[in-house]
């Protein structure tokens, strides 16, 4: 049975009643859970003796004009979801338990949360990384598995636990796709049928630069000028930004070099704002590896 800890003083017991030796992990979530979220649930299954998920809609991260209010909210069918795959545990807490109406306390990373979506939605990497580690500190996981989707999200968490010493370690998994290559997202959820019908588009301008990558471009100007092609042929796609990163550092590179690098798209589609990327590789035809790639 799973167990649901709704509040931070159950979260504290069922965390205090663990045996000393075991090894926590923490899958984070939104909810409105999909297979993108589950493949990190499996991964923590695998790597964890006990794994423990959240569930938290974390008012922070949204800005004010953002989708808060209509952020999709299936608490029933993602607990059974979670129960089904064998989860320990729930952390779901409200937004009133975890932020006391005078908060005055933030964590601000301040170079990788900077571009790309941090230029875009001010704040966000703020509230990401203030309620990640509010969550390390009432788990304390071992292990923390985000998703490859979100990846300028795991470069600001990857750093964040490298400067202020946190004892847990980030796993990042695989991006989950539909068949037609369009990312799992709850947010998909918005997209009526047109604009899910050209949303796979995301994905193919990646694989196109992946292609000229493969032939041996290695200019990122050209990389993106291909990708940005793609997607101008569909005026219904409003391009936020198509760029190409180190992976790590997200600093914009003018040559992909061996060590490989991030393609990263964000655009919107009708009222809905979608975010998709690639990792190149020299090493592996495909790209570079996550956790639960083989
Ligand atoms: P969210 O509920 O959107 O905050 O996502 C929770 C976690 O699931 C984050 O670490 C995301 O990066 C990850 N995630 C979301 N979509 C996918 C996907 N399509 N494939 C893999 N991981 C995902």
């Amino acid at each position: 049975m799973i167990q649901i800890l709704r509040t931070i003083a159950a979260l504290r017991a069922w965390r205090n009643g663990l045996p000393p030796d075991v090894r926590l992990g923490l899958v984070p979530t939104m909810g409105a859970l999909h297979a993108g979220h589950m493949s990190l649930v499996d991964l923590a299954k695998a790597r964890c003796d006990t794994v423990i998920a959240s569930i938290f809609v974390n008012p922070l991260q949204f800005g004010p004009q953002e989708d808060l209010a209509r952020y999709p909210r299936p608490i029933e069918s993602d607990i059974a979801m979670l129960e089904a795959a064998g989860v320990d545990a729930l952390f779901l807490p409200q937004p009133e338990d975890l932020y006391p109406a005078d908060a005055s306390t933030y964590v601000v990373e301040e170079a990788v949360s900077l571009p790309l979506c941090g230029a875009l939605r001010p704040g966000h990497f703020r509230g990401v990384a203030t309620v990640v580690l509010k969550l390390f500190n009432l788990t304390q996981p071992h292990l923390a598995f985000f998703g490859q989707k979100d990846a300028q999200q795991c470069a600001v968490i990857e750093r964040m636990v490298r400067d202020l010493n946190v004892p847990t370690e980030i796993v990042r998994g695989a991006i989950v796709r539909e068949p037609d290559g369009l990312a799992l997202s709850s947010r998909n959820a918005y997209l009526d049928a047109s604009h899910r019908a050209v949303a796979p588009l995301l994905h193919q301008s990646l694989v196109a630069a992946r292609l000229a990558y493969e032939a041996g471009e290695r200019d990122a100007a050209r990389l993106a000028a291909i990708g940005r092609a793609v997607l101008a042929r569909e005026p219904r796609i409003e391009v936020q930004y198509w760029e190409v990163r180190d992976r790590y550092s997200l600093a914009p590179l003018e040559t992909v070099e061996a060590d490989g690098c991030l393609l990263a798209v964000a655009a919107i589609l009708g009222n809905t704002r979608l975010i998709d990327n690639l990792c190149l590789g020299t090493g592996t035809p495909g790209g570079l590896r996550f956790a639960n790639e083989r």
